[in-house]
């Protein structure tokens, strides 16, 4: 169904902008782990980058409340959190995820600075 903001922007521009269906929009919602290119295969009539910029938009506003997380598919999304709703993971997922980037970040951290270390020992003699 049209929206009268959709109606408005039809006649005020000359694009051949293709208005999405409820199906096509369904399509990116229930598939939120593939990919553009994936996505671009059950969706022919749309190119890669509008599947993109589509995806971006709704994932902003909202997703249904019963998207489940993309790790477990199990449990629902925790969509209190702007960031686990964001990487669409639910509160246990997002939880474990956050604590292998921490985990990483200190690696990587730790490694950096063994590196500098050396290099100033090097500079030293
Ligand atoms: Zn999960």
């Amino acid at each position: 169904m049209l929206q009268g903001r959709d109606v408005a922007n039809r006649t005020s521009t000359k694009s051949t902008y293709l208005f999405w269906t409820d199906e096509e929009l369904e399509v990116i919602r229930s598939h939120p782990d593939f990919t553009a290119q994936e996505l671009c295969e059950l969706l022919p009539d749309r190119t890669v980058e509008s599947i993109r910029r589509k995806r971006s938009r709704i994932g902003r506003f909202s997703y249904p409340d019963d998207s489940v997380c993309v790790l477990c598919r199990e449990r629902p999304i925790w969509t209190e959190s702007n960031k686990a709703r964001h990487m669409m993971l639910c509160k246990g997922c997002f939880l474990k995820e956050m604590e292998k980037r921490n985990k990483e970040a200190r690696h990587y951290n730790a490694l950096r600075q063994s590196e500098f270390k050396l290099r100033r020992k090097g500079l030293k003699r």
